[in-house]
């Protein structure tokens, strides 16, 4: 409802049944006329020049109160001509998991899509064994992604493709409306929020788990929540997707997977950029070339504010690498640990390369011109106490099909604050027992 309320939807004079009319698709509002989007994408590296909206219609856009304009999508409303397949459905599990971790993402601060709705739809759906049925209303600043381009690039139908980059351009980069060389200047842009989501992935032990160029907004929003989890003790390899056997998109590829994204963006535009392709492909290089480590740079910083470094630069990557070795040696929880540096240091007094990284850790913070209260409050603020624990994320689920919501809804309150102790929510902070450790997560598709 406070979503709701910023996007100035006036949803309270709708009763439940009416709403979950209107979020599963059943009543249409204002007469809208509901559409699939098409868009191709490469799924795990290989190029499929069709997929679109198998599961999902945009309902319509709506102009915030904040005069921001926004998607709103159902996801799991049924059949579409993209549907092939599949059966447009999807099932409850993967419904909640998406509403709890893209509002968790939000309120972490991450560009995001959001959750609008959650609906138990009644019916079944089939899986591997029959499941509950549900329907999720995403909000997005637009549903275009790398694959949407690749669509009408494979295609080398030119006129849309131009269509859809002015479009775009003008939609989420009006900036660059008047740049000489646009479609560089669009390039770059991506770069960046690709770069800043996915730092902010990286500094939050977050993994996507299928960044295929149809998952990647243009907007540079974290979109589609299929086996994302929230890693507890750290692992450079960590992949949790059930379908990501040879861990392409485990934890520490993230980085090299997104650039990959970005080149198959730019391969679109080739057509735009030189007559020539051979001249095309050597300005799209060199351009690319030039700003391609600010995924590096994005991640340095990120990391190096959760370690109390104000401005870290390349020269603190060796340090931040020696801590996360650190934490993958010891098997420490990645989101406690960055508190417990400050907080209860002795809890590595074991770990072999602690003493090695505390000490030029010390070293480094002290060479900065901050005080210690200073640097407490910047690791305080930045490193979060709360993140929605996969096997809690589980315990709602497995609650809210069982038709108990007092989990779910106990876990959208801590996600609020995630960077605040909250006394009364203090198992939610607590990595799961070896036993409750859930290893892998499915995409419910
Ligand atoms: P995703 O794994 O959610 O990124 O989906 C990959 C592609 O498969 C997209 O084109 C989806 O629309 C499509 N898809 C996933 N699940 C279904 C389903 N149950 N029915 C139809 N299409 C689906
Ligand atoms: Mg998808």
């Amino acid at each position: 409802s406070e979503l709701a309320e910023e996007l100035g939807l006036n949803l309270k004079e709708f009763d439940k049944n009416i709403l979950a009319n209107i979020f599963t698709g059943q009543t249409l509002i204002d007469n809208n006329s509901p559409l699939a989007l098409a868009y191709a994408g490469h799924q795990f590296g290989n190029f499929v020049p069709q997929l679109g909206d198998g599961r999902a219609v945009l309902l319509g856009e709506v102009i915030s109160k904040k005069n921001q304009r926004f998607d709103i999508q159902l996801k799991g409303s049924g059949h579409t001509p993209f549907s092939r397949n599949g059966d447009g459905n999807s099932s409850l599990g993967p419904v909640i998991r998406e509403y709890i971790v893209s509002e968790a993402m939000f309120h972490l601060g991450v560009p995001t899509t959001r959750a609008l709705a959650a609906v138990a739809t009644g019916e079944t759906v089939h899986r591997e064994t029959p499941l509950p049925g549900g329907v999720f209303t995403r909000v997005a600043s637009s549903h275009i992604r790398i694959g949407t381009f690749e669509y009408f690039a494979s295609r080398g139908d030119l006129n849309n493709l131009k269509i859809l980059l002015d479009y775009t351009i003008d939609r989420h980069y009006p900036e660059i409306k008047s740049d000489l060389n646009i479609c560089l200047s669009f390039l770059k842009k991506v770069a960046d929020a690709h770069a800043t989501m996915v730092s902010h992935w990286m500094s939050l032990g977050f993994i996507h788990g299928v960044m295929n160029t149809d998952n990647m907004a243009i907007s540079g929003e974290t979109i589609d929540f299929g086996p994302c989890a929230f890693m507890d003790e750290f692992s450079f390899d960590k992949v949790f997707s059930s379908i990501d056997r040879h861990g392409r998109y485990a934890y520490n590829n993230q980085i090299s997977i997104a650039k990959w994204n970005l080149y198959r963006l730019a391969s679109c535009l080739i057509p735009f950029i030189h007559k020539d392709e051979n001249k095309a492909v050597k300005i799209i290089e060199e351009s690319i070339t030039s700003y391609i480590d600010i995924y590096e740079k994005k991640w340095i910083e990120k990391m190096g504010l959760k370690l109390g470094i104000f401005e870290a630069t390349l020269k603190d990557q060796e340090l931040i690498n020696l801590w996360l070795q650190t934490l993958e040696d010891g098997e420490h929880d990645f989101t406690l640990s960055f508190r417990d540096l400050l907080e209860n240091p002795e809890l590595f007094q074991n770990d072999p390369l602690f003493e090695t990284f505390h000490s030029s850790w010390q070293q480094q913070i002290q060479r900065q011109n901050k005080t210690d209260k200073d640097i407490k409050s910047l690791m305080e603020t930045v490193n979060p106490v709360f993140i929605p624990r996969n096997h809690q994320v589980e315990r709602a689920i497995q609650g809210t099909i069982n038709g108990d919501l007092s989990v779910f809804n106990e876990m959208i309150q801590v996600i609020k604050n995630p960077y605040q102790e909250q006394a009364q929510f203090e198992s939610f902070k607590i990595p799961p027992k070896p036993n409750e450790r859930i290893t892998a997560t499915f995409c419910g598709t």
